[in-house]
């Protein structure tokens, strides 16, 4: 007997009157799952994107597509014309994402890099506190690049079955769920045993 190899997904275009994308799915039922997209259809030329997880937008242009910046939500299209401001636009493209402008690529590189940074600062705090916490997820708003005291982090620790969220803004207490306060000070308890 021969092991069946699994089906490599394919492109399926899915799209409503305002909106559209291409998703790698096993089936079109997959992609009728879930949002209801009013258009679905498979795009066969762009299956052999599916281990790159993503059609390149640089591709999807010259194909046509038309495109809301990344990072200013500006939209444009092949003619690479504001309308709104009557100026040409010399849109950037990398990877999936699509801009509008190299100031635009430049500030959402920026930006990302300030998320990883407050990201990092955020979890070195937790876990330097939490002895053997296990970060779940940090959160960086971009309403708050600037902001240090206003990230948040979630981790789990060793006998509190839910998540337990930590905050910059009160970063001597932490969030747990009511049914874990006790698992919460039993952990506590013991780092003091231990410290
Ligand atoms: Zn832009």
């Amino acid at each position: 007997m021969t092991a069946k190899l699994p089906k490599r997904p394919r492109a399926f275009y899915c799209g409503n009157e305002d909106e559209g994308k291409i998703s790698f799915l096993h089936s079109i039922n997959q992609a009728l799952r879930g949002k209801a997209w009013e258009n679905v259809k498979p795009l066969p030329a762009y299956d052999c994107f599916a281990e790159l997880g993503f059609v390149p937008a640089g591709l999807l242009f010259q194909n046509g597509w038309w495109f809301h910046c990344t990072e200013c939500d500006r939209s444009f299209d092949v003619d690479c014309w504001d309308y709104d401001k009557d100026v040409a636009l010399h849109p950037v493209f990398e990877r999936d994402r699509r801009f509008c402008s190299q100031a635009c690529r430049n500030t959402w590189h920026q930006n990302e890099q300030k998320v990883a940074r407050l990201k990092a600062e955020a979890i070195a705090i937790v876990t330097a506190k939490y002895p053997g916490s296990v970060i779940q997820l940090a959160y960086v708003s971009l309403a708050y690049l600037d902001r240090p005291d206003k990230q948040r982090v979630d981790f789990k620790v060793l006998g509190v079955a839910g998540a337990v969220e930590w905050t910059s803004e009160q970063p001597d207490t932490v969030s747990v769920r009511r049914c874990d306060v006790e698992a919460w000070q039993a952990y506590k308890a013991g780092l003091e045993v231990s410290a």
